[in-house]
């Protein structure tokens, strides 16, 4: 029989898709499903990204392009850093991917050797988990509360390093918690960093351009200078530019390591994509305007959902200060049985009372690794979201 490699083996399908699969699978049965698992922009990509890529297949931009990137996007991912971020990479510091999925993967390849060890705070983004066994590295998760507004602190991170660790992973704002790190947050963390110049830092900024309330967004390679030498500063087109099906990250580092990673992408992918590599160098040196307004209409919705949670007794929803995802607590639901007799003792039970009776699709605390609580996705409709929190706020009301 078939028996796959001990590196996956310990790596079950994500509890994002095998829900996503049911609630589909419920849709086809002609149940009224509402899904708010997806983690991708509910806007369509903008069209002068779009004419981009038609340009680059009728001038034949369809051959194999440089290893890691075409000159031309990272050229255009330069200047990007050094606009937004105000950090300076050469062209040979920066390497672009099949997504930032790609290149997560690629930084622990070329990175861990078994048993490895990378610090993740929790929640943290499913894959994080699992990339860094896949490279037989060892996950080292530290619980970040909610009263702490899901970051990691100083002293969590000190006690968290051993001799043995190679990476922290941070991912400001946050899948799945929203939560940010603003620069006074992450400057006792970088402190710590310097104390221990073994450990590098990796930082997932997807979300930067989805940011609320004024939060101002930095990346630690800006803060911290004399970190920037062990920094992968992480970052991509799919969630900014409503992109997610291109497949195009990048990120900026370290010469020795982005060097690294290239060797892995040559023997995985080749390149990226040669059309979404031109898409995606228009995406970044385009007009940047339209983020803000999709960015107010996410705001919004924030707005509604986290009030809407909050208003059902027994849910505790932190406001988040960027992505488009709340994470609720649900501490109040567990304990209680449902109308059909079932007992609720895992934030995975409520999630599947909601989507069983409620038709409502959410994801469990427990697939990113903090619980009791539930991920909500609201990059949908204000009229579904009106909806999803009438069956969620009616459904919990049932529970005795
Ligand atoms: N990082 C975070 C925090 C994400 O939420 C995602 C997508 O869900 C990614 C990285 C990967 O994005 P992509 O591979 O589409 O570039």
């Amino acid at each position: 029989g078939f028996a796959p490699a001990s590196r996956i083996s310990a790596i079950g399908v994500s509890e994002i898709l095998k829900i996503g699969a049911r609630a589909q699978a419920m849709k086809r049965d002609g149940k009224p499903v509402i899904i708010l698992g997806a983690g991708e922009p509910d806007f369509d990509t903008p069209d002068h990204i779009k004419d981009a890529a038609s340009e680059a297949i009728r001038s034949g931009k369809t051959k194999y392009t440089a290893l890691d990137g075409t000159p031309e996007l990272k050229q255009a991912i330069r200047e990007k850093f050094i606009r937004e971020n105000r950090v300076s990479y050469e062209l040979d510091e920066i390497t672009v991917a099949t997504g930032a999925k790609q290149i997560l993967f690629n930084a622990m390849m070329a990175t861990l050797n078994q048993g490895d060890e990378v610090i993740i705070p929790t929640p943290y983004w499913t894959s994080y988990s699992d990339i860094v066994q896949i490279a037989e590295g060892r996950p080292v998760l530290v619980a970040c509360q909610a009263e702490a507004g899901f970051r990691l602190t100083a002293e969590q991170l000190e006690a968290a390093i051993t001799p043995k660790t190679r990476w922290v992973m941070l991912n400001s704002p946050s899948n799945p918690s929203g939560a940010a790190y603003s620069a006074a947050d992450y400057r006792p963390l970088l402190e710590v960093l310097l104390r221990h110049p073994h450990v590098w830092l990796l930082v997932d900024d997807m979300y930067e351009h989805i940011v609320y309330d004024d939060f101002a967004f930095v990346t630690p390679a800006a803060i911290e200078p004399r970190l920037k030498d062990r920094t992968l500063t992480v970052n991509g087109v799919s969630k900014a530019y409503a992109m997610t099906g291109w497949r195009i990250g990048y990120a900026g580092g370290p010469r020795a390591l982005i060097k690294a990673m290239a060797v892995v992408q040559s023997q995985a992918t080749s390149c990226p994509s040669s059309i979404s590599q031109a898409a995606a160098a228009a995406a970044l040196n385009g007009p940047q305007d339209f983020l803000k307004e999709r960015t107010a209409s996410f705001q919004h919705r924030r707005d509604l959902v986290v009030a809407g949670l909050n208003a059902i007794e027994g849910l505790d929803c932190r406001v988040p200060e960027g992505a488009f995802y709340t994470y609720s607590g649900c501490a109040g639901m567990l304990g209680k049985t449902t109308p059909s007799g079932r007992r609720i003792d895992t934030d995975t039970d409520f999630c599947a009372y909601l989507l069983d009776d409620a038709h409502v699709a959410v994801v469990p605390g427990s697939a990113f690794g903090l619980s009791p609580f539930f991920r909500i996705s609201y990059a949908t409709s204000e009229a579904e979201l009106a909806v999803a929190l009438e069956r969620i706020a009616k459904a919990c009301a049932a529970l005795r």
